[in-house]
């Protein structure tokens, strides 16, 4: 019965978090204060009413589109607000009652927010990836791992560091941005296991090349057009977390 209670906390306080992320999603961006003002319609400028901004059911019940202007809300406002609470929900059943649990929390709360931030803008921005670094390490630093906490985001940094710097010359442009090794040593600082960080590393340009294949084979990208890389090595960081162990020993099994 506690469990079931935990369970439904869980869910409101993530689909209450994912309607904030969305928040920041949009503002972060265009440089916009993610407190003040109060939510209004992008479009009509409109207060958003209180009933109006319950996650996932004013989506629907709005039909996803703005009650005065009648402008499309983008889907995105409901895949957040579906998704944090479900990735929540999954962190809750792999590590429950722990100190994993609490830091993973905040890891894939930024982590969501990344990925929507670069696929809308391709953009990974510094004022989120500079002060996650530091608090990822200090974290570590509380818990006893400070150690593989940074030599992981170094190793995640330093493989897309040096992708970002040797692809200009061999595909002669720019494959990945400055933001990507940011991320990637994040993601590291994070996960602060230098094989998990790998085995994202790798997750992500697996589902980068699927992604980007299928996407040129359909004729929706040119071979060579930029496809933003943050929400595949994002991707590989949430696999990780979820099922790192299976993989590894998947991986043992074959080797
Ligand atoms: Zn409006």
């Amino acid at each position: 019965m506690i469990e079931v209670f935990i369970q439904v906390v869980i869910f409101i306080a993530g689909a209450l978090l994912g309607s904030f992320f969305n928040v920041c999603i949009y503002r972060l961006p265009i440089q916009e204060s993610i407190i003040i003002p109060p939510s209004h319609c992008p479009n009509c400028k409109t207060r958003i009413k209180i009933w109006e901004n319950i996650p996932i059911l004013s989506y629907i019940i709005l039909k996803g589109k703005c009650r005065s202007c009648e402008v499309k809300i983008p889907l995105r406002y409901l895949i957040v607000e579906i998704l944090t609470p479900v990735l929540f929900l999954l962190l809750w059943h792999t590590y429950g009652y722990s100190y994993e649990f609490g830091i993973y929390l905040l890891f894939i709360s930024i982590l969501i927010i990344i990925t929507f931030i670069d696929f809308e803008h391709q953009l990974i921005l510094n004022i989120i990836t500079y002060p996650m670094f530091f608090i990822g390490l200090l974290i570590n630093f509380l818990k006893g791992t400070f150690f593989n906490s940074l030599i992981a985001g170094l190793i995640g940094g330093g493989i897309i560091f040096l992708i970002v710097v040797i692809s200009p010359f061999i595909f002669k442009k720019e494959g990945m941005g400055g933001g990507d090794f940011k991320l990637a040593a994040v993601i590291g600082v994070f996960l602060a296991n230098g094989q998990n960080t790998l085995i994202s590393l790798f997750l992500a340009s697996f589902l980068g090349s699927l992604v980007g294949v299928t996407l040129i084979l359909l004729g929706k990208k040119k071979f060579g057009e930029y496809i933003p890389f943050g929400p595949y090595l994002t991707s590989g960081a949430v696999i990780v977390l979820f099922w790192g162990k299976n993989i590894m020993e998947w991986c043992v099994k074959r080797l």
